[in-house]
């Protein structure tokens, strides 16, 4: 039984979790090179231009997210050095795709400034502060603020990775069926839960198609719906050939949040600016 918060934890707080789960004597390096992908070894090393000393893991099937065949990977230890984590269970084509979507996700932090959002600490402001605040949330939170940085994440990289390095995202397309597949069945009325499914929805439409295929939308909340049209309104215009400025997309988000009622100022983003411009 996995509850509710932990299924729907998306990529990018997965790390902050994982992370806290003692290591296993059976968790082990991956050489990357073995997969025989040069164009995966060369994302990989440019990643690590940008964040030195990325390791790469494999491990046992139920050891990477709750279920294996939803969470094949993750990438866990940041801040700090980023560990990407794999599932055995994941063939050849899959564990290349898979660790490709982590690295993406890792260029577009380091390389365009497209970070991770949490809600300011009042105290100090410092990192570590924030961090813990983090993971004190509420999973609602962590579900909504992790969702929008995975979605608006995805509608750049799906396309980066097919045009640049050749590799496709079938893998994480499955995943995105079964989420919807998952919200048609779930029933969270708490405000961000609902929030954080209208931008899932948004993200299959640009990707897959129409969402009515999978979910009902006569049957969707208002919340749902606001948080669908105002991602539509301030990232429907992301793709590869359109990757937003640090400073555009972080003002993007905090308008997407200000929409839902939010106070802009109640956020942060992560990695942090030398000079803040908001
Ligand atoms: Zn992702």
């Amino acid at each position: 039984m996995w509850s509710r918060s932990n299924h729907h934890t998306p990529w990018i707080y997965r790390r902050f979790l994982i992370r806290r789960v003692p290591r296993m004597p059976w968790e082990r390096v991956f050489d990357i090179h073995s997969l025989g992908s040069d164009v995966l070894t060369k994302l990989y090393h440019e990643a690590n231009s940008l964040i030195s000393g990325i390791r790469i893991e494999i491990l046992p099937a139920n050891r990477v997210g709750r279920r294996e065949e939803r969470h094949p990977a993750a990438t866990v230890g940041l801040p700090g050095t980023p560990t990407i984590q794999f599932s055995v269970s994941l063939d050849r084509i899959n564990r290349i795709e898979a660790i490709a979507h982590e690295l993406a996700h890792l260029l577009l932090m380091y390389r365009y400034g497209l970070g991770v959002i949490g809600r300011k600490v009042s105290r100090s402001g410092c990192k570590e502060d924030v961090f813990h605040y983090f993971m004190s949330m509420p999973g609602d939170w962590v579900f909504l603020l992790g969702q929008i940085a995975n979605t608006t994440h995805h509608l750049i990289l799906i396309d980066h990775l097919r045009n640049e390095y050749g590799i496709e995202s079938h893998l994480h397309c499955r995943l995105l069926q079964h989420n919807m597949r998952s919200i048609a069945n779930d029933n969270s009325k708490d405000k961000e839960s609902l929030y954080a499914k209208g931008v899932i929805a948004f993200e299959y439409e640009r990707l897959i198609g129409q969402f009515d295929r999978i979910i009902r939308p006569s049957t969707q909340t208002e919340p749902f719906w606001k948080a669908y049209h105002a991602a539509q309104e301030w990232f429907g215009r992301y793709s590869y050939q359109s990757i937003p400025t640090s400073f555009t997309y972080e003002a993007n988000i905090l308008s997407f949040l200000e929409n839902l009622g939010y106070a802009r100022e109640n956020f942060i983003f992560y990695p942090e600016k030398v000079c803040d411009f908001r």
